[in-house]
């Protein structure tokens, strides 16, 4: 078997990361993907973009001195990790297996029920630890504006799924990025409909050129 090389595996911050592919059902303004191969130094960009769930697990195998040490890891990448949702299913069932230590989280867009047509949540919530949704806005305009979505019905979808995960008690935390130029956020609104959701609320500030 031929060794997958690129950056499956990634740390910033000494935090463990995986970043399962390019594609994305969005094209967020905010999106370094387009400007940069690189986070802090991670070649992030994959050149092939067909990783399985195996190429992963070689890479934390050899990184395990170091997971060992650490206590979550995040599916979070350049593209939208619930796109792959078998090779994330296979992946999180090995890391619960072989590394009890780490805690999981799901960094994602929302769209994977739209994506996948069924409801995804219950197939993860034994499996991971929370997930993180961008909510990304107060309305659908705004969200359209901003996220520029490649399907239907994004935002209805996105708080659609929020509900799914709180629904199947996944600790659930809705996002915003506050400070684009141009894209004015109401995060005081945005927690309100967290909230109505069921989920916690995290706004964070927009850094130029990363994450
Ligand atoms: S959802 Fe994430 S990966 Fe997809 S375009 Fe937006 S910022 Fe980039």
């Amino acid at each position: 078997m031929v060794e997958n090389k690129e950056n499956l595996l990634y740390f910033l911050d000494n935090k463990p990361y995986i970043n399962m592919t390019n594609a994305c059902s969005n094209t967020c303004v905010f999106c370094v993907r387009d400007q940069k191969e690189d986070v802090q130094g991670a070649k992030l960009w994959l050149d092939k973009d067909n990783t399985t769930a195996l190429d992963v697990i070689e890479q934390l195998n050899a990184s395990k001195d170091r997971l060992f040490e650490q206590n979550e890891i995040v599916f979070c990448g350049y593209g939208e990790p619930l796109i792959k949702l078998d090779e994330v299913v296979e992946i999180s069932k090995y890391i619960k297996e072989n590394f009890p230590n780490l805690k999981i989280r799901i960094n994602t867009n929302g769209h994977a029920n739209a994506i996948h047509k069924k409801n995804v949540a219950p197939i993860l919530a034994p499996l991971i630890d929370s997930i993180s949704i961008s909510l990304n806005a107060q309305n659908e305009k705004m969200y359209n504006k901003i996220s520029n979505p490649k399907i239907e019905n994004a935002y209805e979808e996105v708080k659609r799924f929020i509900r799914a995960c709180v629904e199947e008690k996944i600790k659930t935390t809705a996002s915003v990025v506050v400070g684009v130029p141009d894209y004015p956020i109401d995060a005081k609104r945005c927690e309100e409909i967290a909230k109505s959701l069921g989920a916690d609320f995290r706004a964070r500030e927009w850094i130029k050129n990363g994450y």
